[in-house]
């Protein structure tokens, strides 16, 4: 079964909204990262992440002052695996009260965007920070 086929994958796909064709996703609260599902080049992942912002109704979140080229700059391309559970969760030792398992089961689902290219179930991915 490819990544793109599992559940966990297709529920998480559910959250992205296509903005010009990319999927997207805006992720966090206070820091908040846009998630565009595949590889993008930053202009156009830059203009997909601000038809989701103004659609969240953050104006021109990651274009701001027009700092076009700073925003620019903080688009990046790498691989994401989306859990259902921590990393350790599957170890003898895992504690069954686990924080982070707790918030990742709250969440749904988690995506992970530091990932290796050839991690297993990792996807492309391109990262807008605000
Ligand atoms: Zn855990």
């Amino acid at each position: 079964m490819t990544v793109e086929a599992s559940p966990l994958y297709q529920q998480m796909r559910r959250s992205f909204a296509a903005c010009h064709g990319i999927p997207v996703c805006a992720i966090g609260e206070d820091d908040v990262v846009f998630v565009a599902l595949g590889h993008h080049p930053p202009k156009q992942a830059l203009q997909a992440f601000n038809v989701e912002a103004r659609r969240l109704g953050w104006a021109d979140m990651l274009d701001a002052v027009g700092a076009h080229d700073g925003a620019l700059g903080k688009i990046e391309r790498a691989y994401a695996v989306v859990r259902d559970r921590c990393d350790e969760a599957l170890e003898d030792d895992h504690d069954p009260d686990c924080s982070e398992c707790a918030e990742i089961r709250e969440a749904s689902w988690w995506l992970d965007w530091d990932e290796a290219a050839d991690t297993p179930g990792a996807f492309p991915v391109t990262i807008g920070r605000s």
